[in-house]
């Protein structure tokens, strides 16, 4: 619970910054959020901002993205070090090499990746959007990285196309976690609910659910579902979110060790220290923003 004075201090100093907050933060900061969502709708949002400063609770790719998308604001971060490691997992390098040895492909970077990497795709995409984006390209071969469960579900859904995943394993080690025996303990446990999973979650997993979602799909399908109960396979802090949302109905984590320790790193003190100190100014080299800029744009206009 936020005292009244801190509540008092934070209306104070949003005054000229605005706090977006990803839906995996901690209850107490989506509380003062100014907006909570997924990276799309964060992105989205972002460029619709007036105010000069721009305090993201997400992780490092996330505030990149706003920073790319808004040159003439500044973009902090409550805890710079909060690097995603599933975005670490295709340096830029890495993906030139396999540029070359598929140049007829088209590059579609799942937005949780590095900027250095993003700088060299085609068009960004996120998990709500990856199948529509892959589906919008001309090209039938599509290098696709860097989760490898994301490109098996847009396999799934395009087979007149070719998705190859760059790197071959790579992952989030928060979803990966989920195995089919947690679906099938939670039918058990609730079988009136639906089960919703994510699409990072590995095959097994998404088989076995009755709906694949980005967090907002998730959002969405649990305000117009007619169920009351729904298994919630991504990181645990998005049940608050959706509690808060539909208070008359329930919210199982699939798994409650799905934490993902690098969100968790924006504590609720860095919150307030960096809305206080503005010092963690997130910046990225100007001819890399641009060409990273284009492929958010290119996704921008594609997903709308
Ligand atoms: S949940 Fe997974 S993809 Fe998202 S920030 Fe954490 S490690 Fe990265």
């Amino acid at each position: 619970m936020i005292d009244a004075k801190t509540l008092a201090e934070i209306e104070e100093l949003k005054e000229d910054c605005i706090i977006l907050a990803h839906n995996y933060q901690i209850p107490p900061i989506q509380d003062v959020a100014d907006f909570v969502a997924d990276s799309l709708d964060l992105c989205r949002y972002a460029t619709k901002v007036e105010k000069p400063y721009i305090l993201f609770c997400g992780v490092d790719f996330m505030a990149e993205s706003a920073a790319i998308l808004n040159p003439d604001k500044t973009v902090l971060m409550p805890e710079p070090a909060a690097h995603c490691p599933m975005a670490a997992m295709l340096p830029a390098e890495r993906l030139r090499q396999e540029k070359e040895r598929h140049p007829d492909a088209a590059v579609v970077l799942y937005i949780n990746t590095r900027v250095e990497a993003r700088a060299l795709a085609d068009v960004t995409c996120t998990s709500a959007n990856a199948v529509k984006i892959c589906a919008a390209l001309e090209e039938e071969e599509i290098l696709f990285g860097p989760d490898k469960n994301l490109a098996w579900h847009v396999q799934r859904h395009l087979p007149e196309k070719r998705i190859i995943p760059v790197p071959a394993e790579g992952h989030c080690r928060v979803h990966v976690k989920f195995k089919k025996e947690h679906v099938e303990r939670a039918r058990k446990e609730h079988p009136e609910a639906e089960v919703l999973v994510h699409p990072e979650c590995n095959p097994e997993v998404q088989l076995e659910a009755d709906h694949i979602c980005s967090t907002e799909q998730m959002a969405r399908r649990a305000r117009a579902s007619g169920a009351r109960e729904f298994v919630i396979g991504t990181e645990t802090g998005l049940c608050y979110k959706l509690k808060k949302e539909n208070p008359e109905k329930e919210f199982y984590p699939l798994l409650e060790t799905a934490v993902c320790r690098t969100m968790k790193k924006n504590t609720w003190e860095k919150f307030m220290e960096e809305l206080r100190q503005r010092r963690n100014v997130i910046t990225v080299e100007p001819g890399t923003a641009e060409r990273a800029r284009k492929a958010l744009e290119r996704m921008l206009e594609l997903s709308k």
